[in-house]
């Protein structure tokens, strides 16, 4: 970008000259049929150097991140990227790849770090979460779902069993359901009991022939460990349905636990939410499906081997697989910031990760208790759950607390999820942050409480800091609809 506005605004549009092309870039050139060819170049905006720099150094601070702020949106888990991840990825062998280079040609071997990256990539995963196999082409966590249940249904189909339904609990992620519909079941909601895991009574009795699969997330989204897994698996695998892991908040039991070992035969792992690769906004995500021996034959096309001779190759003929779930092999830059992660922490590493977000979330989660109210008050994984309903009898509710949160300086944790919580707020701190972090942020929670107390009625009126104050939601949402 710099090359090309500088050497226009120094010599003028016929001095724009193509970099030159290396002799392995000339060797897989596409022969285009010069007709073809643009008669002129292309009409760019003319703009300095300095423009450019200044309109993109002012976007990038109009930004909310984890760079800059505390950011605790639950289930996100929004924790730091460490830059050497970045820096990798943006290494030219890496970042000029282009998908369609040969990936081995007249002895050279343009693409065979590459594919060396995917298949070790697939071989650590298996490891951490104690699958048999692993495809990391889905672009995100729910894409990752889709793609699983699609495995499922791919296997019950082969073994010729008839099934219609999945059972998902009733404090699941959107996406779950959505999936499993989209993938052509119907969605049987099971209750949360009292101590926030799934009510074993109610799954006992929706458990017919016709489950096709049973669909956990673990940690669930209340933060909290299934402790009663291993029967419940055993129960799901009596009625010959499969047991499925949303395994998108990994953060609590890398390098503890492993979903593999507790009963669970598909599951998918969010690499954006776990191993540190910048997310948000929608994207990128990288959502990897591991999946135990029986279902291997289904797993997408294509799949890259280790050969004989230590070479890596892209192999299609599969009879039995689901097809391509994805152009080409996944978020590749998402995958590769994931991999140097991993291979950074270590064993040792990976366990400290989970030993540390546990303890910042049962910190906030045991200092906010006199403020907050916790509807399932037990040890917390990597995230915990409050409800606003003592403040909501005040008339501040969750969405107030968030605003006023962004007034100090924080950006909001996640609200009204899980939707089985009253009021929810959910707050993921993650590992990266400091003990000062946590304390400033506690402080301003406990700040916050007293206001509403006091002063409930300010609340409406945040945020102050923002140049448009508080969004008019209802507003948006209408013109939006209407100006479809
Ligand atoms: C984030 C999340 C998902 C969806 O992942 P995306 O990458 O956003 O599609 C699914 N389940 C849970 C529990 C999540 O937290």
């Amino acid at each position: 970008m710099s090359r090309v506005v500088f050497e226009k605004s120094v010599s003028g549009r016929k001095g724009y000259t193509l970099p030159k092309l290396t002799e392995a870039e000339k060797s897989c050139r596409l022969r285009i049929p010069k007709k073809y060819f643009a008669k002129e170049p292309p009409n760019l905006p003319e703009l300095s150097e300095l423009d450019v720099v200044r309109h993109f150094t002012n976007l990038s601070q109009k930004n909310f991140s984890v760079d800059r702020n505390y950011y605790p949106l639950g289930s996100c888990t929004m924790k730091y990227n460490p830059k050497i991840c970045e820096k990798i990825a943006a290494m030219d062998g890496f970042a000029s790849l282009h998908p369609l280079l040969p990936q081995l040609r007249g002895g050279g071997m343009l693409t065979q770090g590459a594919l060396q990256v995917i298949y070790e990539m697939e071989q650590l995963l298996c490891e951490i979460v104690g699958m048999d196999a692993f495809c990391l082409q889905p672009m995100a966590g729910a894409h990752g779902e889709l793609t699983g249940i699609m495995l499922i249904a791919a296997y019950h189909k082969k073994m010729g069993n008839r099934k219609t339904k999945v059972l998902i609990p009733d404090s699941g992620h959107g996406t779950n359901p959505a999936s499993a519909s989209i993938a052509g079941y119907s969605v049987v909601s099971i209750s949360t009991g009292d101590d926030g895991c799934m009510d074993m009574d109610e799954l006992e009795k929706a458990l017919d022939s016709e489950v096709a699969a049973v669909m956990l997330t673990s940690p669930n989204t209340l933060g909290l460990f299934n402790s009663h897994i291993r029967e419940l698996a055993d129960k799901v695998h009596s009625h010959n349905a499969l047991l499925y892991c949303d395994g998108a908040n990994l953060n609590a039991l890398l390098g503890r636990c492993r979903p593999g070992d507790l009963g669970f035969d598909v599951m998918h792992v969010n690499l954006h939410k776990t191993f540190a690769s910048p997310h948000g906004g929608g994207g990128p995500g990288s959502g990897p499906v591991g999946v135990k021996k029986e279902l291997i034959p289904y797993l997408p096309t294509s799949v890259v081997v280790k050969r004989d001779d230590g070479t890596y190759a892209l192999e299609y003929a599969k009879d039995e697989t689901i097809g391509f779930i994805a152009p080409f092999y996944g978020n590749y830059g998402v995958i590769l910031r994931a991999y140097v992660y991993i291979l950074m922490l270590g064993r040792e590493g990976m366990r400290r990760v989970s030993e540390n977000a546990v303890l910042n979330a049962n910190y906030i989660q045991a200092r906010l208790k006199d403020a907050y109210s916790f509807p399932y008050d037990r040890r917390c994984m990597h995230e915990c759950v409050l409800s606003a309903e003592r403040q909501a009898e005040k008339g501040v509710h969750a969405l107030d607390i968030a605003k006023a949160l962004i007034d100090m300086g924080f950006h909001p944790p996640t609200i009204y999820f899980p939707l089985i919580v009253k009021e929810a707020m959910m707050i993921e701190p993650t590992e990266t942050e400091s003990k000062e972090q946590l304390d400033a942020f506690i402080d301003a929670m406990h700040e916050i409480a007293r206001q509403a107390d006091e002063n409930p009625d300010d609340f409406k009126r945040m945020p102050r800091s923002t140049p448009v104050g508080r969004l008019d939601e209802l507003k948006a949402t209408k013109d939006m609809i209407f100006s479809l």
